[in-house]
């Protein structure tokens, strides 16, 4: 008997996109793996967004389009 026993690798969807104050890699979820991601240093007011914080403390916000 043949089992097939395949792992989905949709469990988390995460992107990794640069720190827009020192350009680290930082790693944030995202809701839609075709989302295209904007990353952004300040709020704006628009879009589904996340904040985002990169390993020397600088926070930022992601947003997806
Ligand atoms: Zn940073």
């Amino acid at each position: 008997m043949e089992q097939s026993n395949t792992v989905s690798p949709e469990r988390d969807l995460d992107a990794e996109v640069a720190c827009p104050h020192c350009e680290r890699p930082v790693t944030v979820s995202v809701p839609d793996r075709e989302a295209d991601l904007t990353v952004s240093q300040y709020v704006a007011a628009f879009g589904e967004h996340s904040v985002a914080r990169c390993p020397a403390g600088h926070r930022f916000w992601v947003y997806y389009c």
